[in-house]
């Protein structure tokens, strides 16, 4: 399904524009393509800058910079080439990296110049694959690079460059090698059964299984808050019209992203933004105003807010504390995934509860007790270290392998060890193809495919 044998291309930096573009090659014409892509006339040398130009042939259909004339050269750029050989490379195959003003037409350009002299435009992830495909990242790291430049709050980052760099690749490589040296000892003794004694005893056994048991059940006590900094949490902010919801959720964001306006019912869509609280990723979702509606417009987007309430892990309810409270708005309001915000406490009060957070979106009063209650709301606890386990791939994959050695160690201890070495054996096979499963080796096309489609074009 996969292919690593063309050369693909594609732009690896961001879509507009800025003060330098990337245009990557990959694979055995990597540096073939290039060179008839640049003035320099000589090889790249391997891994050294060399500044050049990016010359185009005349191409009268093509037209960049349109010269009918074949003798005139086709310069539409200053470039750095880059040279890296495979297998040394990003992907493991040879690569080239030309870097030009970052430009849209000029990198398509080359694009386009790439894949008129052999080059195939790259899918998403194409360049990520490869280099999981061609051994030089396992699939956690490959993961790791999508959630790298993903990463919204600095400890996400941290979180995904650890993996990247092989920390959970590590602590499960080191859980696999001491399985496969268990398994390796007790297949001796099934194969082996005339020496008439068992090269493990179960009591033993059932000690090596307990160790793995725990190395495992520590990556997964950290789990829950490792998701926590992968994926992050999402607060719906809801309420009548007017209260002051989108005001809220731009105090809260910090930018003026939504729409704040006098005329009720003009957050007619949801308005989301991904903020860091407190080193927490969280997902702001302003929502339309709840009320009954006749407009067709307005009620896909209460029902689209009702929808935001459902699935998020925290919902902020807010309610003018200057007007007159109508006690319906807070009788409906009793789930404890919900926090009754009461807004406006610079405008003198109409009322006054126990139960709220008062706060003033208007002068930033109350803000940091808005956030402090958030935080104890959600039950974050402080996130000042870097979980190994954060992705549900992974966790799930980790958790099945602890329950089949927990399956094992039964098994090593049943009728007091009497039990044929062969069902602990399957037991442990299957944790094993579970830890292996984390890393990519056994994982199917279909899996591979799931998880680089995440990626954007260029990486
Ligand atoms: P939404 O319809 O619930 O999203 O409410 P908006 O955020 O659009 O705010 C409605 C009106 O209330 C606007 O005129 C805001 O300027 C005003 N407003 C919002 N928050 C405050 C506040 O804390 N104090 C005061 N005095 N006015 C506010």
């Amino acid at each position: 399904m996969f292919s690593t044998t063309d050369t693909i291309v594609a732009i690896a930096t961001p879509p507009g524009r800025g003060g330098i573009g990337v245009v990557r090659l990959s694979g055995p014409d990597a540096h073939a393509v290039a060179r008839r892509l640049i003035a320099h006339d000589a090889p790249l040398e391997p891994r050294h800058a060399t500044f050049t130009l990016v010359r185009l042939p005349p191409s009268p259909l093509r037209g960049f910079g349109g010269t009918r004339n074949a003798d005139t050269t086709n310069d539409i750029d200053h470039v750095v080439a880059l040279y890296f050989p495979a297998p040394a490379s990003y992907t493991g195959d040879d690569v080239v990296e030309l870097s030009a003003h970052g430009s849209p037409v000029v990198l398509r350009a080359i694009v386009a110049a790439a894949i008129d002299r052999g080059a195939r435009l790259a899918e998403p992830g194409e360049f990520t694959l490869r280099a999981f495909l061609n051994g030089r990242i396992d699939l956690t790291q490959a993961e790791a690079v999508a959630d790298l430049i993903d990463a919204a709050t600095p400890l996400q980052a941290r979180a995904a460059f650890d993996q990247l760099q092989g920390t959970l690749t590590r602590a499960i490589g080191e859980i696999d090698a001491a399985l496969f040296d268990l398994i390796a000892r007790l297949e001796a003794s099934v194969d082996f059964p005339e020496e008439g004694y068992h090269f493990v005893e179960a009591g033993e056994l059932a000690a090596a299984i307990d160790r793995l048991i725990a190395r495992l059940g520590a990556l997964l006590v950290g789990a829950r808050r490792g998701r926590l900094v992968r994926e992050g949490l999402q607060i719906a902010i809801a309420g009548k019209p007017n209260v002051g919801k989108s005001s809220v959720f731009n105090a809260l964001a910090g930018a003026s992203r939504a729409i704040v306006a006098d005329a009720p019912g003009t957050t007619r869509d949801l308005v989301t933004e991904v903020v860091d609280l407190d080193g927490l990723r969280v997902t702001l979702i302003d929502t339309a105003g709840l009320r009954e509606t006749g407009d067709a417009v307005e009620a896909e987007g209460v029902d689209r807010a009702r929808q935001a309430q459902v699935v998020s892990d925290l919902t902020l309810f807010i309610v003018d504390r200057s007007q007159r409270l109508d006690p319906e708005d807070i009788l409906q309001s009793t789930d404890n995934k919900r926090l009754i915000v009461a807004n406006k406490a610079d405008l003198p009060p109409a009322w006054r509860r126990d139960d709220t957070v008062e706060i003033s979106a208007k002068t930033g009063e109350g803000l940091d007790a808005l956030r402090t209650r958030i935080a104890q709301a959600l039950d974050a606890e402080p996130l000042a270290d870097r979980p190994e386990l954060t992705n549900v791939r992974h966790i799930a994959l980790v958790q099945r392998a602890h329950d089949a050695l927990g399956r094992a160690r039964a098994a090593a201890l049943a009728d007091g060890g009497s039990l044929s070495e062969e069902f602990v054996l399957a037991d442990l096979q299957d944790a094993r193809a579970a830890l292996e499963e984390i890393a990519g080796r056994r994982a199917p096309d279909d899996l591979l495919a799931h998880i680089f489609a995440r990626f954007c074009v260029g990486k």
